[in-house]
């Protein structure tokens, strides 16, 4: 059986909720999800890299357009041997400067220091609504990625 994640992530990378916002986001999750497997707060030691997993596509540039795929794979490497600490790249279709957390993910992914979890929602929406519910509880914009493992 395939599992399905939906992680909500900070917009700011270095981003972390105080306990009492997080527990109170959490709530409004169990109240949107009700039928949920489990629903929490993940805290990462560093910057980490949340993917859409088996459902990522395609990796394009926020300037052009252009298709990053190709280089995206080494870009990640040199950003991750400075544990995502800087995300600047410059790209390589428009050589305009940009950040991998602004790219272009044609299934939603980020990078954050803490995430919201939901395993296996029993949707596969999220209403503007809802969302906004939650960023407020929370202190935070959010993105909402869909993983699929
Ligand atoms: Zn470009």
């Amino acid at each position: 059986m395939s599992d399905n994640y939906l992680r909500l992530v900070s917009y700011d990378p270095h981003w972390r909720p105080g306990e009492a916002a997080a527990r109170e986001a959490v709530t409004i999750l169990r109240d949107v999800f009700p039928r949920a497997e489990h629903i929490g707060v993940e805290f990462e030691e560093g910057v980490t890299f949340f993917d859409a997993g088996a459902n990522t596509e395609s990796i394009n540039c926020p300037l052009c357009g252009g298709d990053l795929e190709d280089w995206w794979g080494e870009a990640m490497d040199r950003a991750a041997s400075s544990g995502f600490e800087d995300l600047a790249a410059v790209t390589p279709c428009c050589h305009g400067p940009t950040s991998l957390n602004d790219l272009r993910y044609v299934w939603p992914a980020a990078f954050g220091s803490c995430a919201l979890t939901v395993v296996n929602p029993d949707e596969t929406s999220l209403e503007t609504n809802q969302l906004r519910r939650i960023e407020q509880a929370i202190g935070s914009q959010l993105k909402a990625i869909w993983q699929h493992l």
